[in-house]
């Protein structure tokens, strides 16, 4: 049997495997949002500067590119969380931000949104893969990933338990992953060092999944504690499903 995991299904699967199985299994999918346009947005303008011939990319190009994308794009959104004027003025705030904060401390790109696929090995009949997107391997050999939440992170979190930085130290060998968070024109940079043993222990974590999945039992787990279990969050919820069958997909006001 062959089981490839995406990091981000991963970290799916730590917040509530019963959601991470019905996506897996294609019986629900997320919505497309106006935080997942943001986000597309101002990579899509990232990517261009990283694979443009043009030498010297200038702010009103990247605000072009944003622009475009956002216009192109808006039509796939099923729930705005914010206007489509805000959206434009984030993404416009952020990649500006990106050009004169981090692109100078930035050299040439080896990859840019470079997508891997990598055996993690073979046990008891079941070869494990990990498969990912690299946003920006730096020529330096450290990686970058760009995020556009509304608001920044607890570094000392991120270090501890972000699943991301492992998977990709792993996979690309490198020691350094860059976090740039953008939120609403402001930047923040998140750097991590993943040394052998946190990627052991990655890898171990990784073989820890595998049971339930090839034990072919429904439901998984379900965790009900966190923000992820709401019906803002959850497709199973908002499919009407597990929590949402029974207490339906309202919002009530005192959440
Ligand atoms: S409603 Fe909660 S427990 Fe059920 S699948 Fe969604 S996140 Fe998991």
């Amino acid at each position: 049997m062959k089981i490839t995991f995406r990091q981000s299904w991963i970290n799916n699967f730590l917040r509530c495997p019963e959601q991470a199985r019905q996506e897996r299994l294609g019986l629900v999918k997320q919505k497309e949002t106006s935080d997942l346009l943001r986000g597309n947005a101002v990579h899509h303008a990232i990517e261009m500067a990283g694979t443009s011939p043009i030498v010297k990319v200038n702010p009103p190009q990247l605000l072009d590119w944003v622009d475009e994308y956002i216009a192109e794009n808006a039509h796939a959104v099923e729930e705005w969380r914010h206007s489509y004027e805000k959206i434009v003025d984030v993404c416009r705030a952020n990649i500006l931000v990106w050009h004169d904060e981090v692109w100078p401390q930035l050299g040439v790109p080896r990859a840019v949104e470079r997508t891997f696929k990598k055996k993690i090995g073979k046990r008891k009949g079941v070869e494990l893969w990990l498969s990912g997107t690299a946003d920006w391997e730096d020529e330096s050999g450290e990686l970058w990933d760009w995020k556009n939440p509304s608001r920044f992170y607890e570094p000392w979190e991120k270090r501890r338990w972000d699943i991301q930085s492992h998977a990709y130290c792993w996979a690309l060998g490198a020691e350094k992953f860059n976090l740039a968070v953008f939120a609403n024109g402001q930047y923040q940079h998140i750097p991590i060092q993943r040394n052998e043993a946190d990627l052991k222990a990655f890898i171990d974590l990784c073989w820890s999944i595998v049971p339930l999945i090839t034990a072919e039992v429904e439901p998984w787990p379900m965790n009900w504690t966190g923000w992820h279990c709401s019906p803002k969050w959850c497709p199973v919820w908002q499919d009407g499903k597990c929590r949402g069958k029974h207490l339906g997909q309202g919002k009530p006001e005192s959440w």
